[in-house]
């Protein structure tokens, strides 16, 4: 389609989205990037962050758990360990994933610290964005 992005994010866990979106911009190690359609081909990898793609004037959000995006001038794959949209984002959920982090990081004695660490930080930047939810 002209002058659209056709965005697909995928993890083992099944298919999360795949879209023809105006906007991607996404959390790259190196740091954030934003692609347009006619973007010039590359491959980077991500860290846990929040991907926001704009579709139409509508803005949405989608957490993404690592992995890797590859960019063409008329496509944005990205291959991540998880990944879920805003609104199917389980608050509960990521709550109780960050207590028992919070419980492990204070026993590091007993638990791997940087699993620990990283599980905080997946479940802080889920509650994060489950704020950012866009309405259907
Ligand atoms: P938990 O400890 O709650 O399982 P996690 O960070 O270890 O969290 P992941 O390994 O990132 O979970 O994801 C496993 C699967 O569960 C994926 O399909 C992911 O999309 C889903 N998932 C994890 N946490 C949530 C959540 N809070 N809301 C919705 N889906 C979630």
């Amino acid at each position: 389609m002209e002058n659209k992005l056709r965005l697909d994010i995928v993890t083992p866990y099944g298919l999360v989205l795949s879209e023809d979106v105006d906007e991607v911009t996404a959390a790259g190690t190196e740091g954030e990037f934003g692609v347009l359609p006619g973007h010039v081909p590359f491959i980077t990898t991500l860290k846990v962050g929040m991907l926001t793609l704009r579709k139409d004037n509508k803005t949405e959000y989608v957490f993404v758990n690592s992995g890797y995006a590859e960019v063409s001038p008329d496509q944005v794959v990205i291959l991540a360990d998880s990944a879920e949209r805003a609104e199917d984002i389980d608050v509960e959920r990521a709550l109780a994933a960050k207590k028992r982090a919070e419980e492990r990081i204070a026993q590091a004695e007993k638990y791997d610290f940087g699993r620990a660490i990283a599980a905080l930080e997946r479940a802080t930047i889920r509650i994060h964005l489950a704020e950012k939810k866009t309405p259907r």
